[in-house]
């Protein structure tokens, strides 16, 4: 079960249909348009279901030590696991929603990128192929170029890719190569009830099969948030029905294509949904070593946010100045096997971004004070090792 947003009310005069629109604007949009996944969007989300039994078992089999059984004991008031927790190290990762190459000089994902690799830190950071209608892999500027150019070294600098869908906006017509006027957006799609296993797997497909041709693997999928009137009125509705999550077949369909090699790894990790009450990783779909994960931002934004606003920047959220206090740090002395947080590009780019210099001071503490109690991973390489012990004893 998760909660769906109570979206906001969009600007006066402020479109949110997806169609095609001049890069400058595209960036105003996207604030607008960005998740609010704050307070308002967190929601319950059934825990894995990997029993105590199953759990000791596993341990004894695979020998597990250190991270890896960590991860895979995500049950925090196990004691088998707390004792573990108490050797072995907290993961760190994050995601960074709406990344884009428009309203910021081109080489501000560079810069990110140089800084990831620098410090041996590693997320993810979303890659939205037709935002504003403009296809990436169409480039007309200079921008757009230099930012493929960029996406391409991504993964090799430690960040994923996850599509925040095709255009952040409305559903874009493959076929016709525009967003009509009155497609439904995107987020509200996946929650829709009677979209087909097939109809999701048609999209994403065609997405990655997008990605491939600028040189693009996607790891996984985030979802896109919006607040316009239209999707507002239709959350309610459908929280009316009782219907509160993403449908179920887009984890059967993002599975299908796991199953066939699209997606970069075996497991695909979704940003659906922060949760601050929980640490792990909830399963979506899963066949062998396939697997199609929740996993939970359980550490918010404070880095600007959507809206790249100083009121939302708060370096001493993650960690104090002295190391003493922070989400980040009670996570790691709780022996939570990860702490995952959330950023936006809006707040974070080193260009523009209010968030950049809480961001890399964040970094900086904790590689002096909590160096030796954790270690970064991109979301896939959590999924990966949360899956293995899993895939092996199906
Ligand atoms: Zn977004
Ligand atoms: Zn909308």
């Amino acid at each position: 079960m998760t909660t769906i947003a109570a979206p906001h009310v969009p600007p006066r005069g402020q479109r949110c249909d997806g169609t095609s629109l001049p890069p400058n604007v595209v960036t105003a949009i996207l604030v607008f348009l960005a998740h609010r996944r704050d307070s308002t969007m967190s929601g319950t989300h059934e825990k894995p279901t990997l029993g105590r039994r199953g759990f000791l078992r596993l341990s004894a089999t695979l020998g597990l030590a250190g991270i890896s059984s960590k991860i895979l004991g995500l049950l925090p008031s196990h004691p088998i696991q707390a004792q573990e927790a108490a050797m072995s190290k907290t993961v760190l990762s994050f995601y960074c929603d709406d990344t884009s190459p428009y309203g910021r000089p081109p080489e501000a994902f560079k810069t990110f990128l140089d800084f990831v690799s620098s410090q041996g830190i590693a997320g993810e950071s979303s890659v939205i192929l037709g935002i504003g209608g403009a296809l990436l892999s169409r480039p007309t500027s200079d921008a757009q170029r230099t930012y493929i150019e960029q996406v391409q070294r991504a993964f090799d600098c430690g960040i994923d890719a996850n599509m925040e869908l095709m255009t952040h906006g409305g559903l874009y017509d493959f076929k016709e190569h525009r967003v009509p006027e009155d497609a439904p957006h995107e987020g509200l799609w996946l929650h829709e009830p009677a979209v087909s296993v097939e109809d999701y797997e048609s999209y994403f497909g065609h997405i990655l099969e997008e990605g491939e041709q600028i040189g693009v693997k996607f790891t996984g999928v985030t979802w896109p948030g919006c607040g316009c009137e239209v999707c507002t009125r239709r959350y309610a509705e459908l929280r009316q029905a009782g219907i509160t999550a993403v449908n179920p077949n887009v984890g059967r369909a993002l599975l299908n294509l796991a199953r066939q090699g699209k997606f970069r790894r075996r497991t695909v990790p979704c940003f659906i949904h922060p949760d601050e009450s929980f640490s792990g990783a909830r399963l979506m779909a899963s066949d062998g070593p396939y697997a199609v994960y929740d996993l939970i931002a359980n550490v918010g934004d404070w880095l600007g946010s959507y809206d790249n606003t100083p009121a939302r920047v708060n370096a001493d959220y993650y960690i104090s100045a002295d190391g003493s206090a922070g989400r980040i740090v009670d996570l790691v002395h709780a022996g939570a096997p990860y702490a995952v947080f959330y950023a936006h590009w809006q707040g974070l780019n080193p260009a523009t971004g209010v968030g950049w210099r809480a961001f890399t001071e964040v970094i900086a503490r904790v590689k002096r004070f909590l160096g030796d109690r954790v270690t970064w991973m991109r979301p896939s390489d959590i999924t990966e090792q949360y899956h293995a012990p899993r895939a092996e004893t199906a």
